[in-house]
């Protein structure tokens, strides 16, 4: 990676300039052995599509949280990608936190998507802060500017985040947490494009500065109707009644869904959000991967993203 391309901004830059749509993909921390060769063999699948960045999830348990600092490092080190890791406040102190900013800074790793992080176990119980750690993500990206060159990135939901009383206060945070010293968000996923759309431009009314920082939205290929419906639940995203319709008609009445058909459908509903994203300007398109390259790459393939010859 050139010292040119060290930041997202100028990864998303880079790849608008070669006259091509920016797309990044999320990674998740590999458990084991296994989990890890899995991740790899989507690592390199993705490097050959030149992605504009990949991200690194942030898990809870003690021993996958130092894979996940490892494998980030190899990836930086080792390939032509650009990641990002994701650091979360949850059961961390200060100096923690300190203390893993210093590893990705030793293994070269400078942008950073900073999060609060939900509470392990049951992302929608209550939320205890550390002792000595920190509460809202602003106050962790005011802490990663205050250590040194990193450039940050922060979580934004087109539905509101689930904690937030209302649409009005989650777009005063976000903006906030941007003005913290954020360069761009990215989103969780979400199947309706015009809550993406709203929370661009309620931000963009709120605060015309903050608004202009790109806001990445995030797209999951469905591929299990049963995994999709638990995921939604678990970060409360809605999936909207017509598009569960669909789905649930591909799945059929048997004892099993129908998987090859439910991925069909679930390939051709992320091709038609991408389409609509692309249309309405968005300024890339991030993929939980889930650490499997097919169905993304499917869809890229769909959207005309793909570099020539890949
Ligand atoms: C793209 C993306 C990637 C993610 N990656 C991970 C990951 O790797 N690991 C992981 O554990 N989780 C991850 N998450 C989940 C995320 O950590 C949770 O959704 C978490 O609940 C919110 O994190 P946040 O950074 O948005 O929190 P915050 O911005 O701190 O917001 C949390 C809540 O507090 C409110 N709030 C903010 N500031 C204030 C204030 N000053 N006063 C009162 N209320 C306030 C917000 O409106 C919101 O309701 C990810 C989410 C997204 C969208």
């Amino acid at each position: 990676m050139s010292e040119q391309s060290r930041t997202v901004l100028d990864r998303l830059d880079a790849v608008r300039a070669e006259g091509r749509m920016p797309f990044s993909v999320e990674f998740m921390p590999p458990r084991d052995e296994e989990g890890e060769a899995r991740l790899w063999r989507a690592v390199r699948t993705f490097e050959r599509m030149d992605p504009a960045f990949v991200s690194m999830t942030y898990g809870a348990g003690g021993s996958t949280r130092d894979r996940t600092v490892r494998v980030t490092g190899e990836i930086a080190e080792t390939t032509t990608l650009l990641p990002v890791a994701h650091l979360t406040a949850v059961n961390h102190s200060i100096s923690e936190l300190r203390a893993l900013m210093g590893s990705y800074a030793d293994q070269d790793v400078r942008n950073v998507l900073v999060l609060r992080g939900d509470p392990p176990g049951d992302p929608l119980g209550k939320w205890v802060r550390h002792p000595a750690g920190l509460k809202y993500a602003s106050e962790v990206v005011e802490l990663v500017r205050e250590l040194g060159d990193f450039h940050v990135g922060v979580a934004a939901f087109p539905e509101g985040h689930h904690r937030s009383p209302d649409l009005d206060t989650d777009v005063r945070y976000f903006a906030n947490k941007l003005r913290a010293g954020a360069d761009y968000s990215i989103t969780q996923m979400f199947f309706d494009v015009d809550d993406y759309l709203r929370l661009r431009d309620a931000v963009a009314a709120a605060d015309p500065e903050q608004g202009a920082k790109p806001l990445i939205p995030g797209i999951m290929p469905i591929t299990s109707l049963k995994s999709v419906v638990r995921m939604a639940e678990l970060s409360n995203a809605k999936i909207p009644e017509a598009m569960r319709a669909e789905l649930r008609a591909a799945a059929g009445d048997g004892p099993e869904e129908n998987r090859a058909a439910v991925r069909a459908v679930g390939i051709d509903i992320a091709t038609r959000m991408g389409e609509r994203l692309i249309a309405e300007g968005a300024p890339a398109l991030h993929f939980c991967t889930l650490n499997f390259a097919k169905a993304t790459s499917e869809v890229l393939e769909n959207l005309g993203m793909l570099p020539v010859g890949v």
